[in-house]
């Protein structure tokens, strides 16, 4: 195996070095160098994915708002549904 960094994702070689993490140009991930060297390949998430679960996860927090908030949407989605049959 090449000892040159290579992208979790794609497995490309165009990577751009930072201090703690890199990126990659052909999917315009950023990774942590630490977490990649650890996990399996499959494994790794791109600091936007991480990002996003950490999102999901606040927004679990607030699961009453969340919940209603879908309510909404849900009723909205079935009104629109019924005026397109009619
Ligand atoms: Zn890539």
């Amino acid at each position: 195996m090449a000892n040159k960094q290579v992208c979790p994702r794609c497995g490309s070689s165009k990577i751009v070095e930072y201090d703690t993490t890199f990126g990659c140009r052909e999917c315009n991930l950023e990774f942590q160098k630490e977490i990649s060297l650890d996990l399996d390949e499959e494994d790794v998430l791109s600091i936007k994915e991480m990002k996003g679960i950490l999102d999901e996860l606040g927004l679990k927090q607030n699961s009453n708002k969340l919940t209603k908030l879908n309510d909404v949407l849900d009723m909205k989605e079935s009104f629109d549904q019924n005026k397109h049959k009619n």
